[in-house]
Formats: structure tokens, sequence, C-alpha cells
């Protein structure tokens, strides 16, 4: 039987995510705790499974699978970085060396993938400066901060990138300076950050009889255990101001009654015993809200990766990342992240070809009154009623048997989570304390037809219209999305809006609404392709160039479909 050999998405050695057409290599522990490298490299495929290099052993990207489950511990290593990491060491046992650092680099033994991004800021200088010395190029380390970003930002995984996130490590490892392991339990310690020595929690005793209602919060990065630190009951909501990415553990002391730290200046790891970790959550911020105030779905059970919070109070509109009837990614817009750019990159190459923008703006005087999610394994949908704009459905069009709709009246905060970079699991949210007016639930939502697969749909009244703006296709007049602006400040959004992205054609006090649908090839797919374009002009006395043109006044309601490739609308 083949033995399976997990492959993780991220290097162990550099910690940037793999890609595919890398050469991998895994690292595996052995029965007798010795450290095998299984050479020759694979490649990193985007697939359930990578390149077989050897005949015995399958390398397995497969979520949740049993056999990688049972089978031995494996880290997986970039095949230039182990050849770095063996240049530069200077021991023997260069693999044991490079299996610590890589296991390090998770908060404790087994802990979910977490996929945080290496941090840049420090890195850049050292970049130039490394770029400077290797390229000979001794005037580039003068330039001003601006460029050097710039330079930075054009080569995003390169080697030298890599190199430098290792080595910022690697080199703590390869020159063990005299230091030693010591194991501290994690009720001793006041206060730890990474790179300083632990402070010691002075009524470590008289707290663990008299029952610690303190919390401890640790941060955890790309390197791993950032920082564990003691909170006062109600602190926990003081945020932190730390620029690079972390996520956060925040519970009650008396959740780590066992738990210890394994510390080697200047890094510290956890370790846990009896499942404690399965009481853990891991936030995507430093003050999670209180989980008993959550609404949780009823099919949640623990985090199989972490949190991710978005504030339904401040964000002035959501982008849903939609395809295949699935939610893949969501972002808040907010005056800091007016544009989805940045969640759209974290989705993997595939995905980003064929994702839809689905975008519910949230007007100033606007907000949403209720949110409800309903999802099967292969089906997902998001249901948005606002203060003024009314309902939006994001996601399936397909019809759910037996749809069972679960809702949050009023939510200030809601709650989900993206395991292994795949869909959203929705997992909940925090509703307003007080409510001030009767919410009807959700009405099952059945579409009247679905013109193609997986397609979408979002619709918008055409009365009371006091503005709207057309997005254009790239280069093209044709029409991929519409927002629409009402007279009493409310917005609606339809189609496949890029907001701050594509360019638009604003129209305002619009008295006709025409469009003209188109069918093609699709020029990079070469697919057969339904698309639209649309004028929205104030005048009603208008022309067209060919007949093939709809005309509409400005009433009824207008309804869009759209996938990656197809775009069809209708008023009615
Ligand atoms: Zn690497
Ligand atoms: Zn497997
Ligand atoms: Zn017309």
């Amino acid at each position: 039987m083949l033995e399976h050999v997990r492959i993780h998405p991220l290097c162990g050695a550099c910690s940037y995510a793999f890609i595919p057409g890398d050469e991998v290599i895994s690292l595996i522990k052995r029965l007798d705790n010795k450290i095998e490298a299984t050479y020759p490299a694979s490649k990193y495929l985007d697939s359930l499974y990578c390149h077989q290099s050897n005949p015995h052993r399958m390398f397995c990207r497969l979520p949740d699978c049993i056999r990688c489950a049972s089978a031995k511990q494996a880290v997986t290593v970039h095949k230039d970085c182990l050849e770095l990491f063996e240049r530069a060491h200077i021991s023997s046992d260069t693999l044991s060396c490079l299996w610590t650092m890589a296991t390090w680099r998770s908060p404790w033994h087994d802990a979910p993938i977490l996929h945080l991004a290496p941090s840049s800021t420090t890195e850049i200088k050292e970049y130039i400066r490394r770029a400077a010395e290797e390229w000979k190029l001794p005037g580039l380390e003068s330039l001003p901060m601006e460029l050097d970003l710039l330079i930075y930002e054009q080569l995003p995984q390169s080697c030298l990138r890599r190199y430098i996130s290792l080595w910022t490590v690697a080199r703590w490892w390869i020159f063990e300076y005299n230091r030693k392991l010591l194991t501290i339990s994690i009720n001793e310690i006041e206060k730890w950050h990474r790179g300083t020595r632990p402070t010691i929690h002075m009524q470590a005793e008289t707290n663990e009889h008299n029952g610690d209602k303190s919390f401890i919060r640790l941060s955890v990065d790309s390197q791993g255990l950032r920082s564990i630190e003691r909170l006062k009951p109600g602190s926990a909501n003081n945020g932190l101001l730390e620029s690079n990415p972390a996520l956060y553990i925040v519970e009650a002391a008396e959740c780590f009654s066992t738990a210890s730290i394994e510390y080697m200046f200047p890094f510290a790891r956890l370790q846990l015993t009896g499942g404690l970790e399965e009481n853990f959550r891991i936030w995507d911020t430093p003050s999670p809200p209180d989980w008993k105030d959550c609404v949780i779905d009823y099919k949640y059970t623990r985090t199989k990766s972490y949190l991710s919070t978005l504030n339904a109070r401040t964000c002035n509109g959501i982008t849903f990342f939609t395809c295949c009837n699935m939610i893949w990614a969501i972002h808040a817009h907010t005056s800091a992240q007016p544009s989805a750019q940045s969640t759209f990159k974290t989705l993997n190459p595939k995905q980003q070809a064929v994702a839809q923008w689905v975008y519910v703006p949230i007007s100033s005087g606007d907000f949403i009154t209720a949110f409800g999610w309903s999802y099967t394994d292969n089906q997902a949908r998001f249901f948005l009623r606002l203060k003024l704009a009314g309902e939006v459905v994001v996601g399936s069009t397909s019809n759910i048997t037996a749809e069972n709709i679960q809702l949050i009246k009023q939510p200030s905060i809601l709650i989900y989570e993206r395991p292994d970079s795949q869909k959203i699991t929705f997992v909940g949210g925090v509703a307003e304390p007080t409510i001030s007016f009767e919410i009807p639930a959700f009405m099952p939502f059945n579409y009247r037809r679905t013109p193609f697969i997986s397609a979408n749909y979002s619709s918008a009244p055409l009365f009371n219209v006091c503005r709207t703006h057309i997005y254009h296709e790239a280069g093209t007049k044709t029409c991929r999305g519409i927002l629409v602006e009402y007279l009493d400040g409310s917005k609606r959004a339809l189609g496949h809006c890029r907001v701050g992205i594509d360019q638009t054609e604003v129209c305002i006090e619009p008295g006709q609404l025409c469009y003209a649908p188109t069918i093609s090839a699709n020029p990079r797919s070469g697919l057969r392709q339904q698309s639209v374009q649309v004028v929205i002009s104030k005048e009603n006395a208008h022309e067209h160039d060919g007949p093939d043109w709809i005309c509409c006044a400005m009433k009824g309601v207008l309804g869009f479909w759209f996938n990656h490739n197809d775009t069809q609308i209708e008023v009615y």
C-alpha cells in the first residue's frame, strides 16, 4: 500500500506559499526520530496530489485525508531552500535542524495551517542590500524607500526574497549560540515577545490556588508564536497596533492550566496536552468578540483554520467572490481598504480566473438589519436585508432542497472561516444587543430560471433612481455590472462590479435604459459567450447604431444574470 506523505501549502523553511511547478522535498520523521528527505524532488501541482517522484509514496494534498492523518509527521520545503540551508549549516545533522526550525513555525504541534504571509516591512532594506551585493550594483542601496518598495513588489516570489525570509529565522537555528531549551509552565509567564526573555508571573502560585480570572492573549505570525500576554478581565478588547499579519488566541487563563512553552531564545512554542487545542479559537483580530455573545451556526463544531471577522457597522460595502455556486472570499470595503483587490489576490490562480465580484454597497444612511446564510456541501448563499436598499441574495441560484436559513438580526460582527484557502464556511456573528424593530424571517428563495451554469443573479428596481454607474470590461463597451443610486440615499449593485478597479460611466437623473445582447466567441477561451452592451441616458429621445437594441423607461425591475463567461439582463 502506498504511504501517504502530506504536502503542506507553505514552505517550512521560508514560509512562502508554494506555486505550481515549484520543486519541493518532504522531510519525514521516521519512527526512530531520524529525519529523512524524500529525494528526488517532486513538482508541486495545483491538484490534490503532487507529481510522483517515488513509486512507494503518495505526495498528497487531499483535504481531510484519513491516510495522511495516520501517516508519519512531515514538513514540505522548497528544494532550493533545503540546498541553501545545507550550504549554510555547519553541524552534521542539517535535516534535524531544519525540521526543528520548520516545526517551530507552527505555534504548537499539529496546529492548523494558517496561511500567514511572511512579514515584509523589515525585510525590504535587507532585500535591497543583498540584491546590491549579489548583482554588484552598489548604487541600489542609496535609492529612496519608495523605489525600494517598487522593486521589492515587482519580484513577489523571487529566490532572493525567499532566501531572506529563510535566513531571518535560520541563522538562529544554524548557529546555536549555546542556547538551552527550557520548558516553562504558561502559568508562570506574565508576558513574552519573540526576541525577549519571558517575564515571570510573580503570583503564579497564588493565582493557581485562588482561581485566575485573567485572560491570555497569544499572537502568531509566519515565524510561529510571536507573543504571550496576560490581560485583566475586560481588557481583551484593547486592540494592538501591529502592522505585520498576525493571528490571535484570546482565552481565559484557566484554559491554559496544563499548557507550557518550549523556549529557546528568541523563539517559543506551545506544548499542549490533553486536547487543550480543542478549546482554542484563532482569530484575525486581537480583540475578538466574546464567544458567549455570538450567534453560531448549528453545524459548527470547531475551528479548522482561523476565524475571520467582518465589522458590519464600519464597512461601506462587501464584495463576495463567488463561483460554482460557492462563496470563495469576502472583502469588507472601508475607507482604508476601498478596493477588494487585496482579497482577490488571496484566491489561487484557478479561482481568480473564474471568480465573480459580487458587490453589495452599504450607503452611509443604510445598514444591515438581518444577515442569513444557508449551505450544503456544494452550494452556499447569503441573504442580506438592508434598512433602505432591501433584500439582496448572494451565491447559488439553484434550489436547495429543504433549505434551512439561519439568521442574525442586526449584526455588528460577522464571523467566517476559509479552511485550506478553499470556500468560505460561515460561522456566525454578533447581533446588536438592542434591536429596535421586528425583523421578519427570510422567505425561501426561488429563482425563476437559470440561463447558464453557475449563474449569479442580482436585481434592482428602476424607479426613484438618481444616478447609475455602468462597469465596463476593460477596453470594451461590454457591460459587466451596474451600480444604482436611489433618491433615499440607498444603493444596489448588479452583476460584476469591481469597485475602484474598472472604469465606470456615470449617468445622473437617468430617464432611459437601453441594452443590446450579443453572442460571440470569448477572445480568451474561444467559448460561446453571451454579453451585453448597456446605455443609460438622461434624455428619452435617442437613436442607436444597430437594430438589436431594447429600449426601456426607468420603471420595473432590472435583473442581471452573470457568471465568469456570460451576462444576460432583463427588465420586467
Ligand atoms: Zn522555501
Ligand atoms: Zn493523503
Ligand atoms: Zn434605446
